[in-house]
């Protein structure tokens, strides 16, 4: 169950965290219309920061984009700045950052483009999504019965509250199986992603992923392994992954804002490699979350301070 915090941010001000309600016949409701973001402020030594988030409250504009939604009403400033305030406003030392932007209460028809665009910011604490143990000895999975959409259906670039339909059958479907999560293949029968997370698939020494084009999120997190494999000279490459290439991989591994970087140990009740965290995703993991926990440089450019350096 989620714990309450003390205010939500609804366009422009703070309010209770109990007053954040909408219409039942809010545009959303019916329509799905609405882009979203999950971001995460970590507990650094250097006092509560948020991890990448330039980078997601781009997407949270693109996401808008697409969806013409074209304006938001507020800058991507303004609304990287009110994450960092509702933090400091609930006092936060580390959290979960959910800011949604929603077509609400007028006109009800498929057309939203009369609708107001509400924008709200929430925080929480949330753990480790896939469970603790999962970080250090891994999940086990399947491929999911369900198929990502299809290109040119939903677009899988957008952070769009509709696509979490699909992630929700994925989901439901691996836990009624006894799995924890669901791989899905795109249309073509390649591998997609999680219902939550992009992937990565060890062979060799080489890390492949799927590219853009196979109905994946572009995940910040993706990204932050894209640029650590590189730093440390793993060879990635983005491509299309046939099904098979996940049962005879090394390693293969999940990438999120909530799963972080999760190892998977087995797929369709194949063991994965050695059946546990691989020497790759541990080397990732030790560089991702030392940039979090200060053994290592944020050379990236990764966290933003929750509350600006005393005399800066
Ligand atoms: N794919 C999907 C479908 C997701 O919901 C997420 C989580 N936002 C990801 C991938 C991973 O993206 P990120 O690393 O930006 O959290």
């Amino acid at each position: 169950m989620l714990t309450p915090t003390d205010k939500i941010w609804h366009n422009g001000r703070f309010i209770p965290w109990a007053d954040a309600t909408i219409h039942v016949l809010s545009h959303v409701v019916s329509y799905g219309t609405s882009i979203f973001e999950g971001i995460r402020c970590y507990s650094t030594p250097a006092g509560p920061a948020v991890f990448r988030l330039r980078e997601h409250v781009r997407r949270m504009v693109d996401s808008a984009k697409i969806y013409r939604m074209e304006n938001l009403g507020y800058s991507a400033e303004q609304l990287g700045e009110a994450m960092l305030e509702l933090v400091r406003v609930n006092q936060m030392e580390s959290c979960y950052i959910r800011p949604i932007a929603l077509r609400g209460y007028g006109e009800m028809g498929v057309n939203p483009s009369n609708n107001p665009i509400d924008v709200y910011i929430a925080c929480w604490s949330w753990g480790k999504y896939l469970g603790d143990e999962a970080l250090a000895e891994g999940v086990d999975v399947c491929v999911s019965s369900w198929n990502r959409f299809a290109p040119n259906t939903l677009p899988a670039l957008a952070k769009a509250g509709a696509n979490y339909m699909n992630s929700q059958l994925i989901k439901m479907e691996a836990l009624a199986n006894g799995y924890s999560e669901g791989i899905a293949l795109d249309t073509s029968g390649y591998v997609s992603e999680g219902s939550g997370e992009n992937i990565f698939v060890v062979r060799d020494g080489k890390i492949h992923t799927p590219p853009l084009g196979a109905s994946v999120l572009p995940g910040i997190t993706r990204d932050s392994i894209l640029a650590l494999a590189r730093e440390l000279g793993i060879p990635l490459v983005e491509t299309i992954i046939p099904r098979e290439l996940l049962y005879i991989a090394d390693e293969v591994f999940f990438s999120g804002t909530a799963a972080e970087i999760t190892p998977i140990r087995s797929i369709d009740k194949i063991k994965i490699g050695s059946g546990r965290r691989g020497p790759v995703a541990e080397k990732l993991q030790k560089e991702f979350f030392g940039v979090i926990n200060g053994s290592r440089a944020d050379r990236y450019g990764w966290l933003t301070p929750v509350h600006a350096a005393v005399g800066a």
